[in-house]
């Protein structure tokens, strides 16, 4: 898929004057390496009112391709859906197999979907080994809400993995590594409990509400394996 651009007007929030600027609907890094990086960075959403001056970041849907490393992105702000079946795309890459196809709703999760699947490493393992972690750091911390966390670090050399959290109502940022077996186990648990999730087409959302899920799943699967070790 070739990059697509659309010219868009845009009314100034400070001085009101409106101007036109031009925006990408749709982003393949494969051919075009260097939008990489401005996504990345966030330069590709960056605005400046060429009145005033005044900056601002652009929220608009973007699809992310990256045929290179197997991936497809659709940033939706704010989408709530849990899957998106886009026939039209679909048909179009019916030849391509074995892509992950993934909606994100925010910034933050589309750069840590870039990041992740960059690396090589299974998305929805590195969601429930994020749960999962996120759980020992609000012990930890007295029971304090631990509501979102992205991986920010991957080092195979040292066997570490790293998230960041942002705890309690002030968001303050907080590390926790980990090593990387809790990722492995993620991963059994994932191939033995996410199959279904894996076959499903179009984009699908996975983030802490689906690793929630899963992990329901399992300690529900754990408990019947037990009680079934009582009957026997
Ligand atoms: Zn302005």
């Amino acid at each position: 898929m070739p990059e697509k651009k659309v010219n868009k007007a845009i009314v100034c929030p400070i001085c009101s004057n409106m101007s036109k600027a031009q925006i990408y609907t749709s982003v393949n890094v494969t051919v075009n390496r260097a939008m990489r990086d401005k996504v990345a960075s966030g330069e590709l959403f960056e605005w400046r009112c060429p009145e005033c001056g005044h900056k601002a970041m652009l929220t608009y849907p973007v699809l992310y391709n990256d045929m290179k490393n197997r991936f497809m992105i659709y940033l939706i702000p704010k989408i709530d859906r849990f899957q998106l079946c886009d026939n039209e795309l679909e048909e179009k890459y019916s030849n391509l197999r074995n892509i992950s196809k993934r909606i994100v709703p925010d910034f933050n999760s589309f750069k840590e979907k870039i990041f992740l699947f960059e690396t090589g490493l299974d998305d929805m393992a590195v969601e429930l080994t994020k749960l999962a972690i996120s759980q020992t750091v609000s012990k930890k911390l007295g029971g304090a809400e631990v509501s979102e966390g992205y991986l920010s670090m991957y080092d195979r050399e040292t066997n570490t993995m790293g998230f960041t959290y942002f705890v309690g109502s002030e968001r303050k940022p907080y590390v926790q590594t980990a090593r990387l077996e809790i990722y492995s186990k993620s991963k059994d648990i994932i191939n033995r409990f996410a199959l279904k999730d894996k076959k499903l087409k179009g984009f699908i959302k996975i983030d802490r509400e689906w690793a929630e899920n899963i992990l329901y799943r399992y300690k529900r699967a754990k408990q019947i394996e037990k009680l079934n070790r009582l009957i026997k």
